[in-house]
């Protein structure tokens, strides 16, 4: 069995069978220099350093590794840490990997970046690093999330990003997919798409993951430092599994460490309204490259649905795809009920609010702790923080 995840993808975009540049010829060419431009810039020190620097004085990285004492006690079994993502500047992982794109557009000359947004916290990240480096940034959102989203709507604005309303479709996320995807097709030349997870066609999912390893080579030497040892296991939520990815690279060759993505369970496994994509769904291909995917009996994405919006599409990274088949990364679902369950105990046993999306990490981590020894350990990935969802959660719980 193919072991060297290291060197993945291979030079046309495939971790195992998933992958690839599933994409007209035209885009292919396109999609080959953003790859050649990355390849020759993250190989110069000016390009790393500036990064790294964003990093430290920017972003305030590196992010703490907190031990969630009052948490594990409470489970009992494994002693709970947590990898202090919410901490980052804008309140999560995306920063990590909008900042590398911001810089690679800049550096190829481009005019503009462009992205959707469904939540608009890849909105609000790209806002902000387009602000910061410098560049012009377009963003486009159903006007259903416009109208849900607020707060995110108006910083996209303070942050000088011109913001699409989409009135088309379900004006929601996949019309929001389209409506950015034609405009970025104007000119592809001079404006850079900034996909917004390990997904989409070749180079994204490499690129993507490479920007977010910062997380997990981190976290290892942290770990290492606190507990003379590595974790036994290691949690992270999955959506399109960027903040996953960014967590599991580095601990991928260290075999004794357990790896568990965790998937939204919704309204429960056996009803329509999940985005369990690796564990229920089946082998396919969408925007443009192939993975497991939710789909009809035609191919077409099904709706998909979680009480974290950042966790609710039908695809999911390539690289994930492979992991699950060989084995390497054990992928779980947690329900809306595990979740919040998971949100509201964070909260009040550690003072730490998380983000919907993270609270699935937790939930998992909390249910398998009492499982475990007590010597043993378990790190959680806490991608973001859950200013955006209290408002949800109040009125959702009555509080
Ligand atoms: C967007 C988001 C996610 C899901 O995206 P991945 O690419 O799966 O990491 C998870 N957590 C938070 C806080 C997010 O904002």
């Amino acid at each position: 069995m193919q072991r060297n995840f290291l060197e993945m993808p291979d030079n046309q975009g495939y971790f195992g069978e998933y992958g690839g540049q599933l994409i007209p010829p035209e885009l292919k060419a396109i999609m080959d220099g953003i790859n050649d431009a990355y390849e020759e810039v993250r190989k110069t020190a000016a390009f790393q350093e500036e990064l790294s620097d964003l990093y430290t004085n920017y972003v305030g990285r590196p992010s703490p590794i907190f031990h969630a004492r009052r948490l594990s006690a409470r489970q009992g079994g494994a002693r709970i840490f947590l990898k202090r993502e919410d901490l980052n500047h804008t309140g999560a992982h995306k920063i990590n990997h909008c900042l590398g794109e911001a810089l690679l557009a800049k550096h190829m000359g481009k005019t503009k970046v462009l992205a959707e947004t469904g939540a608009g916290q890849h909105g609000v990240a790209l806002a902000s690093a387009c602000a910061l480096v410098g560049i012009d940034c377009e963003i486009h959102m159903g006007e259903i999330d416009i109208a849900k989203e607020h707060p995110n709507v108006v910083k996209m604005k303070i942050l000088g990003c011109k913001l699409v309303p989409v009135s088309r479709g379900t004006r929601t996320l996949k019309d929001a997919v389209d409506s950015a995807f034609e405009e970025y097709m104007k000119d592809p030349v001079n404006f850079l798409y900034a996909i917004g997870s390990v997904v989409g066609p070749h180079p994204f999912p490499k690129m993507v993951r490479d920007f977010q390893s910062i997380i997990g080579r981190e976290a290892r030497a942290q770990f290492l430092k606190l507990e003379n040892k590595l974790p036994d296991m290691v949690v992270a939520c999955v959506g399109g599994g960027s903040n996953a990815m960014g967590m599991f690279t580095e601990f991928l060759p260290d075999e004794a460490v357990k790896l568990v993505g965790v998937e939204p369970g919704g309204k429960g496994l056996d009803t329509p309204d999940h985005a369990a994509t690796l564990t229920l769904g089946s082998k396919g291909a969408i925007h443009g490259f192939s993975c497991y995917t939710l789909q009809d009996e035609q191919g077409n994405p099904l709706p998909v649905y979680s009480i974290a919006s950042g966790l609710d599409y039908p695809g999911v990274g390539p690289q994930h795809c492979y992991l699950k088949d060989i084995g390497r990364v054990q992928y779980e679902a947690i329900d809306d009920a595990e979740c919040l369950d998971a949100f509201m105990t964070l909260s009040r046993t550690e003072g730490i609010i998380p983000a919907l999306e993270s609270a699935h990490a937790v939930a998992y981590a909390m249910k398998i702790a009492k499982t475990m020894a007590p010597e043993q350990t378990i790190l959680v990935n806490l991608s973001g923080r859950g200013d955006k969802d209290a408002d949800f959660v109040a009125n959702y719980l009555s509080l």
